[in-house]
């Protein structure tokens, strides 16, 4: 019983199923256990072995999740211990610091992107002083205290505020709810710099995690394309638009969403950067102004589509596509010859080849030429591991649209 791992209980993966965890996969599924030897804790350590008994990976185990267990380490001496935590951690901080350099950027971007930084169920952002920490494994959550210790003596942040994704609770069995975790609440709103330009950012109340960095480098690739009158729809906080005029061309921008709080937030943004004047908020559905703005025969220079993610299951898939399809058509409408549409998708389960082709449906029905000019993803501080492609979610294209083949 002298063996390191006398106490870790063993997950033998069903046989023919062990190929994706060999090769660094992070997920393994209820559907893929054949057996569970011990009698493992919700949160514990375990090791994952194949059929025939060889070792595979380590993980934390969550009996409640459809993630039975997720996976850290391949390798079988190294334990899943403080250690092991805290130079992950310290890895992906360390990463986004040589990113941005001296940069604003540097304080206000995603410190630490689940998967991607080998910590598969956190999710940590960077407001300046203040830190907004996300969980979306029960397993690594019940890790906390640890994690929000590390996070103080790397980053010495003046507060940590938690929230917690819709639907965590039954997916996960997570019961943290949202709140204070240490220090001082942030303040409402907090600022945010990017590209030069100023943002108020609600983290406790705004949507998601209240300021979307992972869209960072598209609002000023777009803005390189965008001149002349742009309609901004989906406009949140009022990024892309803002973007726009401060670096690019436009001139004049009508940022459009559904949200009132969110409009409120993009219009003092407005103000804070001294572009109130060429700025104009309304509150409507997506598709119902494209519609009437079609029937008034107004045309833009450009239009930016950011919805929301359309697709959260498998199921939802064709739907959203539809989804898509109806919104780009729209826009293309309204789009002058030679105009710019920059679309977006966020949702992971929409594969850029799906969107591509939505757009391919687009032209065709419209009759309109459609040039992909930049396919993007998202940004950087939101790195995707090879081993996990799921977390490669947000497609951007910039695109030129012209008039009638
Ligand atoms: N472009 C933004 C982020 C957009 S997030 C940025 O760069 O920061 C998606 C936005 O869509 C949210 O603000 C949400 O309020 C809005 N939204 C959701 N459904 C909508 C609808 N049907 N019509 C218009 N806006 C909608």
């Amino acid at each position: 019983m002298n063996s390191p791992d006398a106490d870790s209980a063993r997950v033998i993966i069903k046989k023919r199923r062990a190929l994706p965890f060999f090769s660094g996969h992070p997920w393994v599924f209820a559907g893929a256990v054949h057996r569970v030897e011990g009698e493992p804790a919700a949160g514990a350590e375990v090791t994952v072995h194949a059929h025939d008994g060889k070792f595979i990976a380590r993980g934390l185990i969550n009996p409640q999740s459809n993630i039975r267990v997720r996976l850290y380490s391949w390798d079988e001496s190294q334990r899943l211990d403080n250690e092991f935590w805290s130079r992950r951690i310290q890895t992906a901080i360390t990463h986004r610091h040589s990113l941005f350099g001296d940069a604003p950027e540097k304080r206000c971007c995603r410190l630490i992107f689940s998967e991607a930084d080998g910590l598969s169920g956190v999710v940590v952002d960077r407001y300046n002083d203040h830190l907004l920490l996300q969980w979306t494994s029960r397993a690594l959550a019940e890790r906390e205290p640890f994690f929000v210790e590390q996070l103080h003596q790397q980053l010495q942040p003046a507060g940590i505020w938690r929230r917690t994704e819709k639907g965590m609770a039954e997916a996960e069995g997570l019961t943290l709810t949202d709140g204070l975790v240490t220090g001082a609440e942030p303040p409402r709103p907090l600022f945010v710099e990017e590209h030069g330009l100023q943002y108020g950012v609600d983290v406790v109340a705004g949507q998601k995690t209240g300021f979307y960095f992972d869209q960072r480098d598209n609002r000023m690739a777009a803005a390189r394309y965008l001149r002349g009158r742009i309609l901004d729809l989906f406009c949140y906080s009022g990024g892309f638009g803002l973007t726009a005029l401060r670096h690019g061309a436009a001139t004049q921008v009508l940022g459009v969403d559904s949200s009132q709080p969110a409009l409120d937030f993009a219009q003092r943004n407005a103000e804070l950067n001294s572009l109130a004047d060429r700025m104009r908020f309304e509150q409507w559905a997506a598709y119902a102004k494209l519609e009437s703005l079609e029937k008034a025969g107004e045309q833009f220079d450009g239009v930016i589509l950011d919805p929301p993610k359309m697709a959260r299951t498998r199921g939802g898939l064709e739907r959203a596509l539809r989804g898509y399809f109806r919104l780009n058509q729209l826009a293309v409408r309204v789009l002058k010859p030679g105009g710019i549409l920059v679309t977006c998708s966020c949702s992971g389960l929409v594969s850029r080849g799906d969107f591509e082709q939505v757009l391919a449906r687009v032209a065709s029905e419209t009759g309109r030429t459609i040039q992909i000019l930049e396919s993007r993803g998202q940004a950087a501080d939101h790195p995707v591991s090879v081993q996990c492609l799921e977390n490669a979610y947000l497609k951007c294209l910039i695109c030129r649209v012209d008039s009638r083949r």
